[in-house]
Order: structure tokens, then sequence, then C-alpha cells
């Protein structure tokens, strides 16, 4: 199966529409070796106008197909969700992980899951920004 008729499928799948402009951006996500800087989707994408692109990136967000990996940075990095994201909820068992030197930031597993409760409230989301040296980098 290609990439084009995979994204089309995960589209229909969230009720959106395959538009062009979203099986763009889902492949310029998708193909980033790592989780993408805000810049460099502009970089890639320069033929959308902002209001295009904050659009689109928040049709796949609220869809639950990309989700934001940022991790202590002035810059906002995007990664795809797993099959287990879905329009109501973001469901990531998995932390967010910043090289120190290649700054590079990647969703990475971890191998003990994460529990955290708090008394008296419900926790929707817990974010854990890890940063370090990367494989490469060691
Ligand atoms: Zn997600
Ligand atoms: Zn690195
Ligand atoms: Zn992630």
């Amino acid at each position: 199966m290609d990439i084009e008729t995979k994204f089309t499928a995960l589209l229909r799948d969230r009720n959106l529409k395959a538009t062009p402009k979203r099986l763009e951006l889902l492949s310029v996500v998708a193909n980033y070796n790592s989780a993408i800087p805000y810049s460099e989707i502009q970089n890639k994408l320069h033929h959308f106008d902002r209001v295009t692109l904050y659009r689109t990136l928040n049709a796949m967000l609220d869809g639950g197909i990309i989700h934001k990996a940022s991790v202590s940075s002035d810059e906002v990095y995007y990664a795809m969700c797993r099959e287990y994201c879905t329009s109501e909820c973001h469901n990531h068992k998995h932390v967010h992980f910043k090289c120190l030197q290649c700054l590079e930031v990647s969703c990475v597993d971890v191998t003990n899951p994460i529990q955290i409760q708090i008394p008296n409230v419900v926790i929707k989301q817990v974010e854990i920004e890890v940063s370090g040296v990367c494989e490469k980098c060691i």
C-alpha cells in the first residue's frame, strides 16, 4: 500500500476528507526521521499560506493523526500518532526526548509504564519531556 492510500484510509477513518493538502502535510511529517519542527514544515510547504497550514495542522491534531512533541524549546515539533489515538483522545504511552547535541526530538517508548496519581483530580493527559544525548551523538 502506498503512503497516499494509507493516509487516505486513515483520514476517512477519522471522518476527515482526504484533501491533497492534508495528504501532503501528512507525508511531510511521516517522512521526517524524527519529530519535525514547525519551521521545517513551513519550509517544505512554503506554497501553503499561513492560515491554510494552521488549519490543516489543527485538523490533523484534532483527528488524532499527529501530535505536538515539544520539549522545552521555543519551537513546536510535530510527530505522527500511532493507531491508538482517536479524535476524542490522544493516548500516548511514550515520552519526548530531545538530544541536547543535535537538537533532534523524537518519540520514544518507555520500558516501564508511566503512572502518575494526584489526589482529587482526574488526569487526562501526561506530558513527559526528557533530554540528554541520543544514540548517534554519544
Ligand atoms: Zn496522538
Ligand atoms: Zn543527537
Ligand atoms: Zn510523540
